[in-house]
């Protein structure tokens, strides 16, 4: 009889030619399980997914209730689902006033796709404007906005009109102009390796977008509720976007995502042509039941409040000659190394020892720091020593 991983391997479609093959039986709090007992501390999150930890009680409990209710029942934007409702209505709640309206989607992807959309069609413009390293998902219109060249090239033709700048540089600002429907920017660049805008530098693409009319997004659908120290990483630069990108650690573990956005600008999906821009499963209603609660979570347990203080904590641990640098946002963060042999063989023993740590999708040299922000110190000091035995083992390669 094949085991779980040979079927893996077998029956399910690959994305790379060497997966981590690491079995999960079961996952609770900061951590993971396998079959064979095997714990490890989640230093990922599912990729910025788990901020709240697995399976919270409280996300359980909402789910649970909302099984007693109902599944689907009809596409999105028909009938009243008091789930929807009420998520809407809450992260509004949060948001500044300029946001008065929620498009529920079911990941990150969709939200970028709808966001182009919208943004189009508010401005009657087609010029999108992205930033080079940048990820916003991997549809097509999404890809189109991938800053590297080599995964655009492979899936080519994609979406004309998209121009590209580089990150965090005020000179290439002036490619903003009176042509662009829409800016699209990560809040931190994630697979670039996590790059840090300067707060000058995103006032300065606001004060453009402005000048211009230009749609500014916000692409925070790894920075989101929580992860940065803020519960939305614009938050940190004084100034406010027009659409905001949200999925990953919305749902608590659920699929969810959303583009968020002033009503005028909203509106445009609603007719010419009716129905332009709709989905089947986006806002499930036990995916917005477990978002209300993992946000509901993150705001009771005011989990945000200790981000900055376990983030020092990850820098004062991590202290060696092999680390290059250490960026980041709260607890976003990355080790910049030497190599991508040193990444490879740190997070691998790293596995072995009951840590998982990740690198990136542009930045092969860097590893992925980017725990569950209910991680306690204790558990912190535990992972940063192995992680600093992985550095010391592999430091030379
Ligand atoms: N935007 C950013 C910044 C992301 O990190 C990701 C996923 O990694 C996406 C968009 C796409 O989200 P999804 O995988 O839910 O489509």
């Amino acid at each position: 009889m094949l085991s779980n991983r040979q079927l893996f391997l077998l029956n399910t479609a690959q994305t790379s030619c060497s997966p981590r093959l690491i079995e999960i039986e079961h996952a609770e709090g900061v951590y993971l399980y396998g079959p064979d007992g095997k714990k490890y501390i989640d230093l990922v999150s599912g990729f910025a997914v788990s901020n709240i930890g697995h399976r919270h009680p409280n996300v359980l409990k909402a789910i649970s209730k909302q099984l007693d209710k109902y599944l689907h029942v009809t596409v999105y934007g028909e009938f009243v689902q008091a789930p929807q409702v009420a998520l809407a209505t809450k992260l509004l709640s949060v948001l500044p006033e300029r946001f008065d309206t929620v498009y529920f989607t079911n990941s990150g992807a969709e939200a970028t796709e709808g966001a182009m959309k919208i943004a189009k069609k508010f401005t009657g413009r087609r010029e999108i404007v992205a930033a080079e390293k940048a990820y916003h998902g991997s549809t097509q219109g999404a890809l189109s906005l991938i800053g590297n060249p080599e995964y655009r090239i492979a899936y080519a033709p994609l979406l004309p009109e998209i121009t590209f700048i580089r990150y965090n540089d005020l000179n290439s600002l002036a490619k903003i102009t009176s042509s662009t429907a829409a800016v699209i920017l990560e809040a931190v660049q994630g697979e670039a390796g996590i790059r840090v805008p300067d707060v000058e530098y995103m006032q300065a693409v606001r004060k453009r977008c402005d000048e211009t009319g230009t749609l500014l997004v916000f692409d925070e659908i790894q920075t989101g509720f929580g992860r940065t120290g803020k519960l939305f990483a614009f938050e940190h630069y004084g100034m406010v976007p027009d659409i905001l990108l949200l999925a990953k650690g919305m749902g608590g573990g659920m699929p969810i995502g959303a583009f968020v956005a002033n009503k005028a600008v909203m509106d445009v999906i609603k007719d010419n042509p009716m129905l332009g821009h709709i989905t089947t499963f986006g806002g499930h209603p036990v995916s917005c039941a477990a978002a209300l609660a993992s946000l509901n979570v993150i705001l009771d347990e005011h989990l945000v409040e200790g981000v900055a203080r376990k983030a020092t904590l990850f820098r004062q641990y991590l202290r060696h000659p092999a680390i290059r640098e250490i960026r980041g946002l709260g607890l976003m963060m990355c080790l910049q190394l030497a190599s991508f042999a040193q990444v490879e063989n740190i997070s691998k023993y790293c596995a072995e020892h009951g840590v998982i740590i990740d690198w990136f999708l542009h930045c092969e040299t860097a590893l992925r720091i980017a725990p569950p922000l209910t991680i306690s110190d204790q558990e912190i000091k535990m992972a940063c020593e192995v992680i600093l035995r992985g550095l010391q083992r592999y430091a030379s390669q």
